[in-house]
């Protein structure tokens, strides 16, 4: 495979260069159109930076990446607050301005079918509805936005000290292990975004691939590699766990038409027969929480992933924040589904997890954004490893 690693996945079934091909034929092309229908593009969410940890010290300031809400006429009709509450000049990047803010009776009539339940993994709560707003996620690619220094520095830092994921012993548990590869994974994933699309020529507001960052900051580190590669598999073991439950779910917003569309290409992801004869199982979580603290464990790591949700509130570049939250939520979503069996909910313990519409639109999202990183780390290697060693 064009990035060097080889061999079998951790906890997995399958090699680097099944999921490669696996990506690059089936699962890419599916996943790009999925995100692409009106059910999937729009993210609920609370743009507000509102920082538990840090407060004051005006990190949340940062304008230069700002979000563009949906704009009118990309809005499904149905979510519309009725004519004469909004004003009709600019309608786009209107965070914070009372346009921005959504009619809370409109999610009801919206989105049928889907219920109100808690993530014990996150922070954030989709029945919270100050302040939340809609993005479509089309308009607001995760890409280089500049946002660096201190203030993101102190975010990783934290994640990982704090939550002393890094450096771990010989002998700490898998289940933290875990945790650190799943953090690790989407880090990498995100700095892959940042290589794939970054701006390369600012006054001609150029954008395109950065072989050089995409090699110092993730190629260059097989271990950020290998835990790309095991996040977007644990992910998509989630959604194939979670089969039923989305194949039975309500994806209209507008017509039922789109309804048909959008189920036909879930149903093509989560009953795919090229995924289940080269990777039945792309993640065996069977093997968790067996050891003698099991339970105590679990709740321990349950409470430092909600805490690394929560201080996704604290990250200063709005767009950055935007992702950050979609796809801590995505991963909480999977954690969600992998581990909820022997919770203490009845409901949850009759084997069927309940699941939000924002934590399966998370889900979806997270798991396009980490086939889109395995795809580049796959196309972009070969290139960004001949320019470094060109100097
Ligand atoms: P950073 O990426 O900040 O890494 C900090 C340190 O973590 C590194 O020095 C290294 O020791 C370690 N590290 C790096 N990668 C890994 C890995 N995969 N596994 C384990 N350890 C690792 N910037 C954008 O331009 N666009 C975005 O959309 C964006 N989204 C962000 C979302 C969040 C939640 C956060 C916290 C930051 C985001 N940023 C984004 C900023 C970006 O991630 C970097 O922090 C920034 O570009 C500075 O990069 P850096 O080279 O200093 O290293």
């Amino acid at each position: 495979s064009s990035h060097k690693l080889s061999g079998i996945i951790e906890d997995c079934c399958c090699d680097y260069k099944t999921v490669d091909t696996l990506n690059n034929q089936v699962l890419h092309l599916l996943l790009q159109d999925l995100v692409r229908t009106p059910f999937f593009r729009y993210f609920k969410t609370r743009l507000w930076c509102d920082c538990p940890f840090w407060p004051d010290d005006g990190m949340c300031r940062l304008r230069d990446c700002s979000v563009c809400e949906c704009p009118d006429n990309e809005f499904p009709k149905i979510f519309k607050v009725p004519a004469g509450h909004l004003p009709t000049d600019d309608l786009t990047c209107q965070e914070g301005k009372p346009q921005a803010i959504v009619d809370r009776t409109l999610d009801k009539k919206a989105f049928r079918g889907w219920m109100e339940t808690d993530n014990p993994w996150t922070y954030d709560d989709e029945r919270d509805n100050s302040e939340m707003t809609y993005v479509n996620l089309l308009l607001n690619p995760e890409r280089y936005t500049g946002y660096t220094g201190p203030s993101a520095q102190r975010i990783w830092d934290t994640i990982y000290q704090k939550h002393s994921l890094k450096d771990l012993p010989g002998d700490a548990s898998p289940e933290r292990r875990v945790l650190y590869k799943l953090i690790s994974g989407l880090h990498s994933s995100i700095s892959v975004h940042i290589a794939r699309d970054y701006l390369l020529d600012e006054g001609k507001n150029l954008w395109g691939p950065n072989p050089t960052l995409l090699y110092e900051r993730v190629l260059k580190h097989p271990d950020r590699v290998r835990n790309l590669y095991f996040t977007f598999l644990f992910v998509l073991r989630a959604v194939t766990k979670a089969g039923d439950y989305l194949s039975q779910a309500e994806y209209s917003t507008d017509n039922s038409l789109e309804h048909q569309n959008t189920l036909a290409l879930v149903n093509q992801l989560v009953n795919n027969n090229r995924l289940r004869s080269a990777c039945p199982v792309p993640y065996d979580e069977a093997k968790m929480w067996k050891g003698e603290n099991g339970r105590e464990l679990k709740s321990q790591i349950q409470s430092q992933f909600r805490n690394i949700s929560a201080l996704m509130d604290c990250v200063g570049c709005e767009k950055c924040r935007l992702w950050g939250k979609l796809q801590i939520l995505g991963l909480g979503t999977a954690l969600k589904i992998l581990f909820s069996e022997d919770s203490n909910d009845p409901v949850e313990q009759l084997g069927q997890v309940q699941l939000q519409r924002n934590e399966v639109i998370a889900l979806i999202n997270l798991l396009n954004r980490l086939s889109e990183s395995v795809q580049a780390v796959h196309s972009l290697a070969p290139e960004a490893e001949k320019v470094v060693k060109d100097g």
